[in-house]
């Protein structure tokens, strides 16, 4: 490898001893240089390709119906300097803003030079810059650094990224894209980093005499394009050759030409090469001068978004607002306590506030409305830098017992106006609930809307989380789902908890629900999760009693397009809570993203009792006997209102191994048999069920 890397450097560094003439970015050798030299690269490379590749094949299954929308990047411009001539003017350096506003937009005069052939995959890829206003400290300032320096050139050696080797430390990468202009020698005009390599060295380094497109520029570099096809590799955009020399390379967009080689100079239209008859060389990633340039594509453009989605590599800094910049300016970004079902009627509200000005926050008004009542305000003081955050502990309160609603407003930072009135409020909706529900809890979602009274649902990213779904249910017509199939927020919780029960008396419980999930890669590479939680202290500690991911976890393989199960593609679940019975009992479902399908859940039922103990409702009740069974099983039950009920005798891996159904007389008690003899010795559900009530029995065939 190391031989490799050698003979590569100094290929490169053969290019760029030719004439000034020669186009050269510096970002493979680049690539190669961190691929050699830091841990874990490659395989960082390889994580944000495979999301890439699942976000662009799940867009085009849904028709890119992904809603765009606008992201400004903050942009800090180090000028690191060695004479008055790469001391480039503040116009020098705005004109390369403009021009990344122009080409990444679309908005580029000379993108009516498109060939009509380009034309319908030519893109805007509605992603803009502004200079940052605000530094790292919480200070405003230009974006623009100045840094004299001794060194006269820099290369691709990242010199120029630190101060200790006369150049410039970056600011953090999840807020700013870091532009470094200097002198880097040898006709090498820029290189860039992709995502996925350190955040000290993240950004690009544009060469000064193409810097922007005024000032001191060069011909034929002159027109800021250096810093779109180098800003295009920070997106995460390859080469539009591929980096071969043959038609074998791929830049791994779908509606670029293959091309075999970079193409140089200005050529007319079309031109044909080895691999096409028209390749693309008007494409940014090409290496023709800056006047041939004109267009990305869509496919490039699918590609440097899948960064800025939740769970992407650049999603940080895509929220960055290191441009906008308010003196004063307050926060209030959620409240803590309470939040979902509350047990207790006397509790003190926790709301986190957020100095999102660049004065330093000494105090604030923080205005607080129970169920639409005058808001009472409390002052609080103290000192919040800039994005500094705290958690505020409110007076108490007491509350009977019922739904209710608490709104937080937040005014007059340091005494003065709040500037930006859109980051004010925050609100929660609560339940409190003292004494506790009476079991059981037969839940099949089939109410609109969901969430219910008691129920709430905890989703802290604010993106995808768990709603009810009339395209799939085990009974009825509908089930709770999670729409991991376009999650892509990796990592991301989400929960989804039932009011809690009283267990007064109770010495036994259990619960019931039905499952249904697929992934979407085959394998088992990557898995979403489902466990469920369970609180014997009204919510203040937790213990986990189910928990599966792949392979577990799968009714059905692996699919991909958005998994909706048919009625086999559901497996029954039934957790013990007998050991977490305590004075109430809340149960939650948890899920973790990994972007993988979607997660159903159906008829959650929640009873007193364990196998073998009569289990009743007001809707369904059966009881199976003998237990332990011989030949047959006999079964007496009621269901409220259906004609026919359905049986299902199901085995520990939790296939239905025989299945029958029964007659049913509403309201009176029916009875039914089953021959059980060709089932081997072991530990069986029965499980009757129909269009709205299931109920289930374990039981042992000796
Ligand atoms: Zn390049």
């Amino acid at each position: 490898m190391k031989k490799y890397l050698l003979i590569l450097l100094s290929a490169a560094s053969a290019m760029l001893s030719q004439a000034q003439t020669l186009k050269e970015c510096g970002n493979t050798a680049h690539d190669h240089l961190l691929q050699e030299t830091v841990p874990g690269y490659t395989e960082r490379r390889q994580m944000i390709e495979d999301f890439t590749q699942k976000f662009i094949e799940k867009e085009m299954m849904n028709g890119g119906s992904r809603a765009s929308t606008i992201i400004t990047i903050p942009v800090v411009v180090h000028v690191v300097f060695e004479n008055d001539l790469e001391n480039i003017t503040d116009a020098q350096v705005l004109s390369q803003i403009d021009v990344l506003n122009e080409d990444l937009r679309r908005l580029n005069a000379d993108a009516a030079d498109t060939p009509a052939e380009f034309e319908g995959v030519a893109a805007d890829f509605e992603i803009e810059f502004c200079l940052a206003t605000i530094d790292p400290d919480g200070n405003p300032t230009t974006g623009i650094l100045r840094i004299p320096t001794t060194e006269t050139s820099f290369g691709i050696s990242d010199d120029i990224k630190f101060s200790a080797s006369g150049g410039s430390d970056a600011w953090p990468a999840d807020e700013y894209l870091n532009i470094w202009c200097g002198d880097l020698g040898g006709g090498l005009l820029g290189y860039a980093q992709f995502p996925g390599g350190p955040d000290n060295t993240d950004g690009v380094v544009i060469t000064y005499s193409s810097f922007g497109r005024e000032g001191y520029v060069l011909a034929p570099y002159d027109l800021g394009r250096t810093g779109t096809h180098e800003v295009g590799h920070w997106l995460n955009l390859y080469h539009i050759w591929g980096d071969d020399f043959d038609c074998s390379g791929s830049d791994l967009v779908a509606d670029t030409p293959n091309q075999e080689v970079a193409t140089y100079g200005c050529p007319s239209s079309p031109l044909a090469d080895a691999c096409n008859l028209s390749i693309q060389f008007q494409n940014y990633m090409d290496y023709t001068d800056d006047a041939c340039y004109n267009m990305f594509t869509e496919g490039q453009k699918e590609r440097a978004r899948a960064l800025f989605e939740p769970g992407g590599a650049r999603f940080d800094l895509g929220n960055s607002i290191k441009c906008i910049s308010y003196n004063f300016d307050a926060a209030a970004l959620e409240i803590l306590v309470p939040t979902g079902t509350y047990c207790f009627s006397t509790f003190s509200p926790v709301v986190t506030i957020r100095n999102t000005g660049s004065e330093v926050m000494t105090s604030v008004d923080i205005n607080y409305s129970v169920d639409g009542a005058t808001p009472v305000t409390f002052y609080w003081t103290g000192s919040l830098d800039t994005y500094e955050t705290e958690d505020v502990t409110l007076p108490s309160l007491s509350l009977g017992d019922g739904a209710h609603s608490l709104t937080i407003t937040v005014s007059d930072p340091n005494g003065m106006p709040d500037e930006y009135a859109g980051n004010n409020e925050t609100s929660s909706d609560f339940f409190i609930n003292t004494f506790g529900l009476t079991l059981p809890l037969v839940q099949g979602f089939e109410a609109d809307p969901f969430p219910y009274t008691g129920y709430s649902v905890i989703n802290p990213n604010g993106s995808f989380t768990w709603e009810r779904t009339t395209a799939a249910s085990k009974l009825g017509s509908a089930s709770i789902f999670m729409n991991h199939f376009e999650n892509t927020a990796v990592g991301a919780v989400d929960e989804m908890e039932l009011p809690a029960y009283n267990m007064t008396g109770i010495t036994a419980a259990h619960l019931d629900f039905d499952v249904a999930y697929a992934v979407y890669t085959p394998g088992g590479d990557y898995s979403d999760t489902l466990q469920v939680l369970v609180s014997d202290d009204c919510g203040v500690t937790w213990n986990s009693v189910y928990y599966k991911a792949w392979p577990d976890l799968n009714t059905a393989g692996a699919t991909g397009t958005a998994f909706v199960p048919t009625q086999d593609q559901w497996r029954f679940e039934s957790v013990s809570l007998t050991p977490y019975i305590g004075d109430k009992l809340i149960v939650k479902f948890r899920t973790v993203s990994s972007w993988e399908n979607n997660l159903y859940v159906d008829n959650i039922n929640i009873a007193s009792g364990t196998v073998g103990i009569d289990e009743m409702s007001d809707n369904a009740w059966f009881d199976v006997y003998p237990n332990p069974a011989n030949s047959w099983i006999n079964i007496a039950y009621g269901f409220a209102q259906s004609p026919t009920v359905n049986i299902e005798i199901i085995n520990l891996a939790g296939q239905v191994v025989l299945s029958d159904m029964a007659p049913n007389i509403p309201g009176q008690s029916n009875q039914t048999s089953l021959l059980v003899n060709s089932l081997p010795a072991g530990v069986y559900s029965v499980r009757m069920f129909d269009e709205a009530h299931a109920v289930q029995r374990t039981f042992v065939k000796n």
